[in-house]
């Protein structure tokens, strides 16, 4: 059913862009076929992103990217990413170009690594959940009047509970895939021309698979950092953090993105002292700045500790642990830092390695994203591209919006997506979600504009839970009231941030919220008063 039989659409990769796009192209009534090389669909997000984390809450061209893809939407870009850690090792880049990472991987390696990372999204999750748990069992519980009379963690245990969920979710993909008449085929794809491409089956065999439209849907890698190993045990990436087989005594985080942040939390959570080690001066640089300043100090607070301005020179391990020699980014005086486990969290790069691009003539760019117009075609007719091998924020919702927006083009219907409304979260705790422009940015575009905001504490369903630290930020124009951005801190800023997205999706004032019935108690509504307090005064405070 999937060889020499040619296809309308054949996708590879199986992450949130290709399984989505697949999908959706079946729904199309368009013959599809998804090709992923993990044996399990879902890609980092599913099994070594967003997921995963969340359950223990705790090639390349000149040609510079299409202007509307390099919009700054509240995350960084990898270059930022890239601006942020530097590494000093005998001259040698400061960060690695992709090839030079990917050089000293078999292709099965490189295969296992993806198969991680796809879980790593919802182990992600699903730590994060648990580690919350734990934290507020052993820190919140005596407050609401429950006593327990001991509580310890059980890493395995809770490793066991994560994994379970990927699996679940896992399986779950491959069911729709069979409802909707998706053909999968278990392999790494390469190109032979722009309309076949040859897998290697997992079981060993190989087929060649015909389509009329090819979307490359590849992701993402972790970035590693000249002169540093990863061992994923005591030196490690996001995903052997998501596997530590006990609590570290002291992690050190090298880069303060959203995803180091993340892991920082978790363990952090779980009794580890964390220090977050970043070369620019402020963490999640492309946050709302009055918000980022509330946040630091929030994690702060947690015991996380910062070294901003601080550049990493050589990580090595030594008997017992890890020894970091640092220095002031400016330059300065070497310092060393002892550790048991450090992740190294600098940001992704593209992945495209063994796909053969490079025969078929597809344009990268020099960070080794694929080209690709406001159609997600690529330069080579009927080649696309998607998700996080393009350039744009390297998020899944953003993926699956790709997908969506690439298979109606080729269905000869409109897509859509707007880049300047992809919402970004911190799934920290607080977590921290944003959608729009930040402060700093309207300042850049110089349109005159009306900042709103509402503390927490402010907000009944806050005090009532006792879990009331953060803010609600809305930055509307001055004359016309348009919301530009909005910028919220609150336990649950991830679920809240939607109904803005909505509001911008439609044009809508800050008048529009404010004068929209929220139920009470709700934490929505120190979004309305936040509204109220744009173009006129809130209630409460
Ligand atoms: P991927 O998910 O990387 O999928 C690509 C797939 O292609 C992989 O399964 C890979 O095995 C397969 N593949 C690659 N090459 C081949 C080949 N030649 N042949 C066959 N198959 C191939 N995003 C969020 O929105 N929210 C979050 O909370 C979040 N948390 C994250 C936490 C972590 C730790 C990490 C690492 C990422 C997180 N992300 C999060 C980012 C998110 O995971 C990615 O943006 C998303 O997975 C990108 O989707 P994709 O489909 O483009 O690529």
């Amino acid at each position: 059913a999937t060889g020499s039989d040619e296809n309308d659409v054949v996708i590879i990769g199986g992450g949130p862009g290709g399984y989505v796009a697949a999908i959706k192209a079946a729904q199309l009534g368009l013959k599809t076929t998804c090709i992923e090389k993990r044996g399990t669909l879902g890609g980092t997000c599913l099994n070594v992103g967003c997921i995963p984390s969340k359950s223990q809450r705790p090639s390349h061209s000149e040609k510079e990217p299409e202007p509307e893809r390099m919009v700054e939407m509240g995350v960084p870009e990898p270059e930022e990413a890239e601006e942020s850690v530097q590494v000093e090792v005998s001259g040698a880049d400061r960060i690695a170009e992709p090839e030079q990472q990917m050089g000293n991987h078999s292709e099965q390696e490189e295969a296992d690594a993806d198969v991680v990372l796809m879980i790593y999204r919802v182990i992600m999750q699903a730590l994060l959940h648990s580690s919350h748990m734990y934290h507020e069992a052993k820190n919140s519980f005596a407050h609401h009047g429950i006593k327990v009379s001991s509580v310890e963690v059980d890493v395995p245990a809770m490793l066991a509970q994560k994994d379970k969920a990927v699996g679940n979710l896992t399986k779950g993909i491959e069911g729709l895939f069979k409802k909707n008449k998706v053909n999968y085929v278990k392999g790494y794809g390469k190109f032979l021309s722009p309309s076949e491409v040859s897998v290697d089956t997992i079981d060993g065999g190989n087929t060649t698979v015909k389509g009329k439209h090819i979307i490359v849907a590849t992701g993402s890698d972790v970035k590693s950092l000249p002169g540093i190993t990863i061992d994923e045990e005591r030196i490690v990436s996001s995903t052997g953090a998501l596997s530590l087989k006990e609590v570290p005594k002291r992690l050190i985080v090298i880069g303060a993105g959203y995803i180091g942040l993340e892991m920082g939390s978790v363990w952090g959570r779980l009794g580890s002292e964390v220090i977050v080690v970043e070369f620019a001066g402020d963490i999640v640089p492309s946050m709302d700045g009055e918000v980022r300043k509330q946040f630091q100090r929030s994690l702060e607070k947690q015991k996380m500790k910062f070294m901003l301005k601080t550049k990493v020179v050589s990580v090595d391990t030594t008997g017992s642990g890890v020894k970091l020699t640092l220095e002031p980014a400016a330059g300065g005086e070497q310092t060393t830092l002892e550790a048991d486990v450090v992740l190294v969290s600098a940001g992704r790069t593209p992945f495209t390695t063994g796909l053969q691009l490079e025969k078929i003539g597809v344009e990268t760019d020099k960070m080794g994203r694929i080209l690709v117009n406001e159609r997600f075609a690529s330069n080579v007719p009927g080649v696309y591209a998607i998700g996080d091998v393009i350039p744009g924020p390297m998020l899944a919702h953003k993926a699956e919006e790709d997908g969506v927006a690439c298979v109606e083009y080729i269905a000869g219907k409109e897509g859509h997506v707007d880049y300047e409304l992809v919402p970004g979260v911190v799934y920290t705790h607080p977590e921290v979600a944003s959608v729009g422009k930040t402060e700093e940015q309207v300042k850049t575009i110089g349109v005159e504009y009306r900042v709103g905001k509402f503390p927490l504490l402010a907000n009944s369903r806050a005090k009532a839970i006792d879990d009331a630290e953060g803010l609600v930020k809305i930055i509307a124009e001055k004359e016309s009231d348009k919301i530009l951005g909005v910028h919220i801190m609150a336990p649950n800023a991830g679920e809240l941030i939607h109904e803005a997205a909505l509001a911008l999706a439609y044009g809508a004032s800050s008048e529009d919220i404010a004068r929209t019935c929220h139920a009470h108690p709700t934490m929505s509504e120190a979004l309305k008063e936040a509204a109220m307090a744009t173009f006129d005064k809130p209630i409460h405070i």
